[in-house]
């Protein structure tokens, strides 16, 4: 090479200061790690993606640390699902002086409401509309809509429009992103509809810890009972868990499912009365680390799909 352009392109290059690479990424936040790998799947090389809630984290119990301000604070744009599930995470703008977009995935998303009195059952198209029940209390709002691909495919919309909104010149990656991406969870869907065709009728009511599966339940034909309801804040009460039991052997309702992010012991302490057999671990609120089998979104519910029939089809 001759000498000069070789002393010419090094002194390009040391100008440069190597934190340049980095902050060519767009720096965004995501509130947990569901909500983390969506954004990352749309934003692609553009951005870097951190997440608040890691994975096997439960988002409701979450408690911000000082480093979680930080990063906040550095972000351009900051993803939450919404619906009730970061109750935290105005204290902790707030706290950040962050005063960049907050995108709301669900936005757009038909919530699902619950009754939160004994304990919770949720089945097929419970999308109940209490509007006639004027003063009556109208239960929770369900959070966890991430559980449908067709509400996926709503954050995935979101996401593309909020990261092209901060972003303008990656519109053409961003798009086509989402276009490649949305086409993924169009597959996903089809193969969990499959599956769940194969499973007979009799074998599609099971209980899982918390009620994070509604919007599951309603999708694709299912029937989850939980001793705890929609957050894993509040209390089991002993009455609810008599009556869980109580309708697990009138319905003889053959599995119980683990969740990644909260305690088994309660689950233990229910299959050993009734009967029920321990089917696996559904991942509810999170996903699993990087070796483990959902490190993203589609293989959450990939793995979801084949511990449900796995253990209803035997
Ligand atoms: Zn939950």
């Amino acid at each position: 090479m001759n000498r000069r352009i070789f002393l010419g392109l090094t002194t390009a290059l040391a100008i440069l200061p190597l934190s340049a690479f980095a902050q060519d990424k767009l720096p965004v936040v995501a509130s947990f790690s569901i909500l983390a790998d969506m954004v990352a799947e749309v934003g692609g090389d553009r951005v870097a993606v951190t997440m608040l809630v890691g994975p096997d984290g439960d988002a409701h119990v979450y408690s911000p640390t000082p480093a979680d301000a930080q990063m906040v604070a550095a972000a351009q744009v900051v993803f939450v699902n919404g619906l009730g599930f970061e109750g935290w995470l105005d204290r902790l703008i707030e706290a950040s002086e962050y005063a960049g977009p907050v995108i709301v995935a669900t936005a757009g998303v038909e919530p699902l409401e619950t009754a939160e009195e004994g304990h919770h059952d949720h089945a097929e198209g419970e999308a109940h509309d209490h509007d006639d029940h004027a003063g009556h209390d109208h239960g929770a709002i369900d959070p966890h809509a991430w559980q449908s691909i067709d509400n996926a495919k709503i954050y995935v919309s979101n996401i593309a429009a909020a990261l092209i909104a901060a972003d303008p010149a990656g519109e053409e990656d961003y798009s086509a992103n989402a276009i490649a991406y949305l086409a993924e969870l169009s597959g996903l869907d089809a193969e969990i509809q499959a599956a769940m065709i194969a499973l007979p009728e009799n074998r599609r009511s099971v209980v899982t810890s918390h009620d994070a599966f509604g919007y599951f339940a309603a999708a694709y034909g299912m029937t989850f009972h939980a001793p705890e309801g929609l957050s894993t804040e509040s209390e089991v009460s002993a009455a609810d868990v008599a009556a869980l039991i109580t309708q697990m052997k009138a319905e003889a309702i053959p599995a119980v499912f683990m969740e990644n992010i909260t305690d088994s012991r309660l689950l233990e302490q229910i299959t050993a009365e009734t009967g029920a057999k321990i089917g696996g671990t559904l991942f509810s609120d999170a996903l699993s680390g990087p070796d483990g089998p959902a490190s993203t979104y589609l293989d959450m519910m990939r793995h979801n799909i084949t511990t449900l029939t796995t253990a209803l089809g035997e």
